[in-house]
């Protein structure tokens, strides 16, 4: 294990815009050793002062999309515009299999060279809950950097879209044109997640269909209640490999950004979105403790066991490993 710098040693790195040192916190705030914590929220607590200054955007949407070609070309143009972008994933097949739908193949490799953009693979852990309170610290740890945009990648397949959209001020949701709906795996709920749809791809021979999927998009949009924010979704069409549209898309974001810090819904979102961080951590941390309690884990072989052979009811094994356990909160 690489060595752990002093507190002062990670603020004044950070602080500085220090990849290296911006890499190590993170590292360390995604320890699951114990002895790391005290230093890692020390740290989250002492840079807190210098959060919150950025634009969080979620990106979502099935593989082969487009994301990561996307997000490359938003990203340069970001970059362009003199602004620092940090790029974060969130990936809910990294923890059930070894192998990974985003991580594996070089990705963004232009993007990653840049001075500019900051990115960073999806962190290791035991359930989706524990990655969502590690990726929130992250967020934190790349304001305090001073990254302006950040955008939190995920796969549009399942439950982790409801995670980013609950810590992020804008999500979009990329769609591929004459797929339909089903085809991409896209759940209703996911659709009305979001602040914008951009549909990938819009070049060469799928240009029309993309047009199409607009139009469509754009009607089925109208059947679903105006979100409270009183935000009208567009529809935009986009093509990563020519460069078009990808700076509408910014404009877009920007132009919301500003909206609706004028109404108070930017900060109200921002408050809500702590109020569910800490019940989230209360769940999760009330969790770990309780599988991590040694009677719990001796016993659990068993109850499993009898469950399986229908000798007790699961309710009856579930009350007895909760009444083994001490309360220590
Ligand atoms: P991801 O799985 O969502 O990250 O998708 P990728 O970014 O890896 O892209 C999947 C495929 O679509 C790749 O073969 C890309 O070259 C292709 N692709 C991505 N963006 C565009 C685009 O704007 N136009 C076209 N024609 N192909 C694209």
């Amino acid at each position: 294990m690489q060595k752990r710098l002093s507190l002062n040693e990670y603020m004044n790195g950070i602080l500085a815009g220090n990849r290296i040192i911006l890499s190590r916190a993170i590292t360390l705030i995604e320890s699951q050793l114990p002895q790391d914590k005290p230093l890692a929220q020390q740290l989250l607590e002492q840079l807190l002062p210098y959060t919150g200054n950025s634009v969080r955007i979620g990106i979502t949407g099935v593989p082969g999309v487009g994301k990561s070609t996307f997000i490359e070309v938003f990203g340069k143009t970001i970059t362009s515009l003199n602004k620092k972008i940090a790029v974060l994933a969130i990936d809910p097949t990294s923890q059930l299999t070894k192998g990974s739908i985003m991580g594996d193949k070089t990705r963004m490799e232009e993007l990653a060279h840049d001075p500019l953009a900051y990115i960073r693979p999806s962190p290791a852990g035991s359930s989706l809950g524990g990655v969502a309170n590690k990726t929130r610290e992250t967020i934190l740890l790349c304001e305090a950097a001073g990254y302006e945009i950040i955008v939190v990648e995920t796969v549009g397949v399942g439950q982790s879209e409801t995670v980013v959209k609950g810590m992020v001020d804008f999500f979009l949701l990329l769609m591929l044109a004459g797929a339909g709906d089903e085809l991409q795996g896209i759940k209703r709920g996911i659709i009305e997640m979001a602040d914008a749809i951009a549909i990938t791809k819009t070049d060469g021979e799928n240009a029309q269909a993309a047009q199409n999927a607009r139009l469509e998009y754009l009607h089925a949009l109208h059947l679903y209640p105006t979100p409270v924010n009183g935000w009208v979704v567009p529809v935009m069409t986009c093509s990563a490999l020519q460069n078009q549209g990808i700076l509408e898309i910014w404009q877009t974001i920007a132009l919301y950004a500003e909206k609706t810090k004028t109404s108070g819904f930017w900060q109200q979102n921002r408050q809500q979105q702590n109020l569910g961080w800490m019940y989230d951590f209360i769940q999760q941390t009330l969790e770990e403790d309780f599988f991590s309690d040694p009677i719990v884990t001796e016993k659990i072989p068993r109850i499993q066991s009898d469950i399986l052979a229908g000798k007790i009811l699961p309710v009856q094994g579930a009350k007895e490993l909760l009444g083994s356990v001490k309360r220590t909160h």
